[in-house]
């Protein structure tokens, strides 16, 4: 059994809980928070740190890393168009890479668990256990005759699942894409093989007006109030973006006890034109998580840019500074999403998972230091720059090592090579 002790540091416990004391880490658990001295295998003087719970990402697209930059400023249909195409020339190594580049970036930025959508999910869960980093992983599925992954996307989904539900730190989930691109029959099925295995649904839902009112038009009924008919919402369902909602779609929501996970800065990249109704979501208690969505619409998978975008921009649109108040953000970052995965973690106390973010409090981003101003640094000014060291399961990743060798490796990725080669430019 390895510890680790850090002495002497700020703890944010959670928003409301902030203290100053020595943290003990003991295998994967915090044992115990102490004025005490205590002996470790493993010392990390604190005097100038911040201790947190560790970030989640709750919606990404991983190994799409690799197409940082070469899909901005157009328009989504041609976005989805493009992206198909090039996930049609993904091979297994283009996979790997991009997911290695992405959950370095995540790990960088304090990440400890992330919510992933893809297929080839069982080479994303290789790089993920490869570095240590918790993650759900969302086996993508659409209707057969759509799809540009090898074989039935469901099968595939369901040998993922079988394969990984009982891997350490992997949280295998079926990620039904949209409604415009799996029909009734595989949105049943996804749902028949999640309550088989006892997994979550992570789904793209009511992103784009477009996708709204072609739903409507084919269904007759709006996306939310469609998925609830079919029988498709439950605790276990994480509904991914949930841009446009009517208040009785949010009723649904929230009657059905399933999660959202808001993207701002994606959303705003794609021109979505609106913004999900959170601070409705949040009247009604519904639970609430943040995604950066992936490395194509964002273009940072960096948790602290999209807490900040996550705050300002229901301020702005709904013309009130105080609401989606800082310590509501941090939550939505930390502990609300382990609690959709009823795992015991995101947040520092005895008994939870030791998934931690230890932040330079010397960084300019969180100065002037106080125990009053701290959680508001962390989400309106720190950045990944700030981060010492992200925590595991009681293991301190490494994360720079991994750095130096994918950054060789990606200059030769086909998929790499064939999107640098796509525009033309003066020389
Ligand atoms: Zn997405």
């Amino acid at each position: 059994m390895t510890s680790i002790l850090i002495k002497n540091s700020w703890i944010v416990s959670h928003p409301r809980k902030i203290l100053r004391g020595n943290l003990y880490i003991e295998d994967n658990l915090i044992s115990e928070i102490t004025p005490k001295n205590m002996e470790a295998d493993f010392v990390i003087e604190g005097r100038n740190l911040v201790v947190c719970p560790g970030f989640v990402n709750s919606h990404t697209h991983v190994a799409m890393s690799i197409m940082r930059g070469f899909l901005d400023d157009m328009e989504f249909t041609e976005f989805l168009r493009k992206t198909s195409e090039i996930d049609a020339r993904m091979e297994e190594r283009d996979i790997y890479l991009g997911a290695k580049l992405g959950i370095i970036e995540m790990i960088r930025s304090g990440t400890t668990l992330f919510f992933d959508m893809y297929y080839g999910e069982d080479i994303v869960a290789k790089v993920a256990k490869e570095l240590g980093i918790r993650a759900a992983l969302g086996w993508a599925v659409v209707d057969e005759d759509k799809t540009t992954q090898k074989g039935n996307p469901l099968k595939n989904a369901e040998r993922f699942i079988k394969e990984y539900r009982n891997e350490d730190k992997i949280y295998p989930m079926i990620a039904p894409h949209g409604v415009y691109s799996c029909s009734d029959e595989t949105l049943l099925k996804s749902k028949e093989i999640a309550d088989k295995y006892d997994v979550p649904v992570h789904m793209h839902t009511a992103e784009s007006r477009e996708e709204v009112y072609g739903h409507y038009k084919r269904k007759g009924n709006r996306i939310i109030e469609y998925l609830s008919d079919l029988g498709i919402l439950s605790p276990k369902f994480m509904a991914v973006h949930a841009v446009w909602l009517t208040m009785r779609e949010v009723k649904i929501l929230k009657e059905s006890g399933a999660a959202v996970v808001h993207c701002p800065t994606s959303n705003m990249k794609l021109g979505i034109g609106g913004y999900p109704p959170i601070p409705e979501m949040m009247e009604y208690g519904i639970n609430i998580t943040i995604g950066t969505d992936s490395a194509a619409t964002n273009n940072s998978l960096d948790i602290f840019r999209e807490m900040r975008m996550a705050a300002l921009i229901h301020k702005n649109s709904r013309w009130n500074p105080s609401l989606l108040k800082a310590e509501e953000v941090f939550k939505m970052a930390t502990e609300n999403p382990y609690t959709f995965l009823s795992l015991k973690g995101g947040r520092i106390e005895e008994g939870y998972l030791a998934d931690i973010c230890i932040i330079d409090g010397n960084d300019l981003s969180m100065q002037p230091l106080s125990k009053s101003n701290i959680i508001n640094d962390i989400v309106y000014s720190a950045t990944a720059q700030a981060v010492k060291y992200t925590i595991v399961g009681g293991k301190i990743l490494q994360w720079k090592k991994h750095l130096q060798e994918i950054l060789n490796d990606i200059n030769d990725s086909e998929v790499f090579l064939w999107l640098s080669g796509m525009k033309n430019l003066e020389n």
